[in-house]
């Protein structure tokens, strides 16, 4: 029996795709950086068709690569171009299988959409804090396996810091239980740690238990003009201390990234004129009664404090100018900037991408140096170094000088090396919540402590032996 008549018996025809033409969504990925091949899509339902895929898989020999969303950044979900590789889709494992109010906890299957936990914690009052841009797109076993970050990192952690247990499939078949909901479980080695970034080179997430939180029933929502980015460090600090640390988001958006937007999305216009060089949006957030009862006025505590606290910083020079907004339509435009600022970005050009981070102390000195290194490859290059100030992680994109530039390709790569230069410099990370996936093998590879690397890639032998199980990501 073919392997393919193999798969089919285990999936269901209709669970299985071979169709060249119907493969495609699967095999590129959302930036175009890269395109495979493959000899099938597997579409599982259970965590048994898993196993026996898994099973399969070690018996023959078969390549496998594991894929949520297919919203990641570095290749990661997308096979070679050999054509022999079966990319196994998550994406129909999507049920909820409990949910538990008490506990603040739920069990969901890793195919189950970011968006659609949002929803589910909001039916039941409660709150899950992962976000990012792709929330309609990616699973929860993608945020797992690329241990995700996103714009509240910086008040609930990243994905690893919202686990609280993990199914996991391993290369041969077994299943591992570590679907668990205790607080408290230290019972030897925590193995989930392993698979939770682990860019499915180790296993493959089945099915996952994350954390809940309470809702915020308060939130103040604002952009505000700064100086320079070294304000946006110092504002952090002034708000957390002022707020009580009820900083949710606090994102570092430069002029040429507004402009960019406004342009791509007209109908997304920064709310300050002229666009300021650089603006922070923030939101607070609390789930404390007192701060969501509307004042007598009709005005919002929650709003009133951050006004003080931008009024503040305004007296201090931190802030520029600022508006906040005064509903939820407001609201909903400023996170729509921030969203779009990586669709705008594609559309306008090629960019050069990257996803690094520094110590806080380090920021603004980083800004600063790749900016000038990048600016002496061209002075009219549009920096977009945008992103997770709160985190000290900053998407420092650069776009081709406006109206195009013919010498675009063969500048790219010296600016990618002039953003990295000043990023060695500060001893920041290459990848701070996209991964390694097939773009940053190498870098890896020359950066990472030897020790360290030499382990890793003993536990991956000790995991998959035959090196079948996403083979070219993250390790060579
Ligand atoms: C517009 C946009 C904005 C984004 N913003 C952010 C952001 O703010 N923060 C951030 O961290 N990322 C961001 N990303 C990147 C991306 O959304 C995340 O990496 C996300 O976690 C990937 O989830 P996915 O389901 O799409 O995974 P995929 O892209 O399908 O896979 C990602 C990796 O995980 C592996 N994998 C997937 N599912 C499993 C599984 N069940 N078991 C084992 N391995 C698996 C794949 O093999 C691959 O290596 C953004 C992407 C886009 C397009």
């Amino acid at each position: 029996m073919s392997v393919i008549q193999a798969l089919t018996d285990i999936l269901s025809p209709k669970n299985i795709i071979i169709d060249k033409g119907d493969m495609a969504p699967f095999l590129d990925d959302w930036r175009g950086n890269y395109s495979g091949a493959a000899a099938a899509i597997l579409l599982p339902v259970s965590t048994a068709q898993v196993s026996e895929i898994m099973a399969l898989a070690d018996a023959h020999d078969l390549y496998i690569v594991p894929q949520g969303g297919n919203t990641g950044l570095v290749g990661g979900g997308i096979p070679d171009q050999s054509g022999h590789m079966f990319v196994l889709s998550l994406a129909r494992m999507n049920k909820v299988r409990s949910i538990s109010p008490e506990n603040r906890s739920m069990i969901v299957e890793a195919g189950c959409l970011l968006e659609s936990l949002h929803n589910l914690a909001d039916e039941h009052d409660l709150h899950f804090p992962l976000n990012l841009a792709a929330k309609g797109s990616c699973s929860i076993g993608g945020n797992l396996s690329t241990n995700a970050g996103g714009i509240n990192v910086l008040r609930y952690g990243n994905t690893r810091d919202l686990c609280l247990g993990l199914e996991v499939v391993l290369m041969g078949g077994k299943v591992m239980n570590l679907l668990t909901s205790l607080r408290k479980d230290n019972t030897g080695y925590d193995l989930k740690h392993l698979f939770i970034g682990g860019e499915g080179t180790l296993g493959i997430i089945t099915a996952a238990s994350m954390k809940l939180f309470p809702k915020p029933t308060a939130r103040a929502t604002a952009i505000a003009a700064i100086p320079h980015p070294q304000a946006g460090v110092e504002l952090l600090a002034q708000v957390k201390k002022a707020s009580g640390d009820i900083v949710e988001a606090f994102e570092i958006m430069p002029h040429d990234i507004f402009a960019i937007v406004e342009k791509q999305f007209p109908q997304l216009p920064c709310p300050l004129k002229p666009i300021p060089a650089f603006a922070i949006l923030m939101e607070i957030g609390s789930s404390d009664p007192e701060l969501a009862k509307p004042n007598d006025d009709g005005t919002s505590p929650i709003t009133q404090k951050l006004e003080m606290i931008l009024a503040d910083a305004f007296e201090t020079g931190h802030v520029l100018d600022a508006v906040i907004a005064q509903n939820e339509t407001q609201r909903t435009a400023m996170w729509d900037i921030r969203e779009n600022a990586p669709e705008s970005t594609k559309r306008e050009s090629t960019p050069v991408n990257t996803d690094i981070s520094v110590t806080l102390s380090d920021f603004s000195r980083f800004y600063e140096l790749a900016s000038n290194n990048v600016k002496e490859i061209d002075p009219e290059v549009r920096i977009c170094g945008y992103g997770h100030l709160g985190d000290g992680n900053v998407h420092f994109n650069v776009v081709e000088r406006l109206g195009g530039d013919a010498s675009w390709a063969q500048k790219r790569g010296a600016i990618f090396d002039a953003i990295y230069a000043a990023l060695y410099e500060c001893n920041g990370s290459i990848s701070a919540e996209h991964g390694i996936g097939a773009m940053k093998v190498d870098q890896l590879a020359a950066l990472k402590d030897p020790v360290a690397l030499a382990t890793m890639k003993a536990i991956k032998t000790t995991l998959d032996p035959k090196g079948l199980l996403n083979p070219g990501k993250v390790l060579h």
